[in-house]
């Protein structure tokens, strides 16, 4: 994914600033009460099987789609989903990318209770960047990265979720969605850029030709680099515009469950990702839970699209916070 407008960041950060101005000048003469511990209705999401999925993905090598170590990975995320009792769906297709080049695209759908008319989905992207473009050196720009936390962190947190609905059924109806070819937008050390929408054309072409015909959810999370220590996932603007019910409910029950560090109540700019089209296309008021900082360079985390992002800087806790927020979401479903 890539961020995009720098603008609203501006914006969202002289708000951010005026709103921490306002609350410091308000603290002295609050009373405190003792609030009664939130109960949690969801089962317990478990952080080191979470973890375990993310490292077996990161084992694969880098999933850059149309390589034997992709494939592989995407076998083993569909068996994963069929051993924890989704019906899976597999979409393939063919692209062509901003250099001529013929691309495969594999989205994989695990589905739960798939009569039920009520559903929920839940996605992440499962390829990795063919590039390391925020390197500085040139030669390690042309490697792929290992994306532990870009994309892996997403479909690890998503299988747990998967195994836990598989343990203690939901009523409604929940699709699990691994879309590919995120994150092979054109490398910015390309000196001409190609006019065109390079980055999430798994999820495009899913939003377009969903695998259900008229397909749509009540809503749809996304999960996006959620795996690193320090995670701070700001409110981003397009959840903000098109969802921001749902925005709302997760951060909030992230508060409630004791994980407000993690969900600082900050929006965080425009982020093109998965969410986007499945946005435009009316598929499902979708919200992107996103690692976003507001004091680096690029507005994410420094691994970010570098040989960085690697088991080094996964954190079993942020997995832990984001899982459980997702599945009290879930099971707190009126
Ligand atoms: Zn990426």
């Amino acid at each position: 994914m890539r961020r995009a407008r720098m603008f609203s960041l501006v914006v969202a950060m002289i708000a951010g600033l005026m709103l921490t101005i306002s609350c410091n000048s308000c603290q002295s003469g609050k009373k405190t009460a003792v609030a009664e511990p939130y109960q949690p209705l969801s089962p317990a999401f478990n952080a080191d099987s979470a973890y375990r999925y993310l490292e077996q993905q990161v084992a694969f090598g880098p999933r850059v789609p149309g390589t034997a170590a992709h494939e592989a990975c995407g076998d083993w995320l569909a068996a994963k989903l069929a051993a924890f009792g989704a019906t899976v769906t597999e979409q393939r297709a063919e692209v062509t990318h901003y250099d001529g080049r013929k691309l495969p695209i594999r989205n994989i759908i695990g589905s739960y209770a798939p009569a039920q008319a009520k559903r929920v989905l839940l996605f992440a992207h499962w390829d990795s960047r063919p590039f390391a473009d925020q390197e500085s050196d040139p030669m390690r720009r042309l490697q792929p990265i290992a994306g532990a936390d870009d994309g892996a962190s997403g479909v690890a947190a998503l299988l747990e979720i998967a195994r836990q609905l598989q343990q203690k059924p939901l009523e409604m109806g929940v699709d699990i969605i691994f879309f590919d070819l995120e994150d092979w937008g054109q490398p910015s050390f390309e000196p001409q850029q190609v006019t065109g929408d390079w980055w999430c054309v798994g999820s495009r072409y899913w939003a377009e030709e969903p695998h259900v015909e008229n397909y749509r959810a009540a809503y749809g999370i996304l999960l996006d680099m959620v795996g690193s220590g320090g995670a701070t996932f700001l409110k981003e603007s397009y959840s903000m515009r098109y969802a921001p019910a749902m925005v709302e409910r997760v951060w909030s029950t992230a508060h409630k469950l004791g994980y407000g560090n993690y969900f600082p109540r900050q929006e965080g700019g425009y982020i093109t990702d998965d969410h986007l089209s499945v946005n435009e296309m009316k598929r499902a008021p979708s919200i992107n839970i996103i690692n976003l900082k507001r004091d680096s360079r690029t507005g994410f985390a420094p691994h970010w699209h570098t040989l960085n992002d690697d088991m080094r800087n996964i954190d079993r806790n942020t997995l832990k916070a984001v899982g459980q927020t997702v599945l009290e979401v879930l099971y707190t479903e009126k």
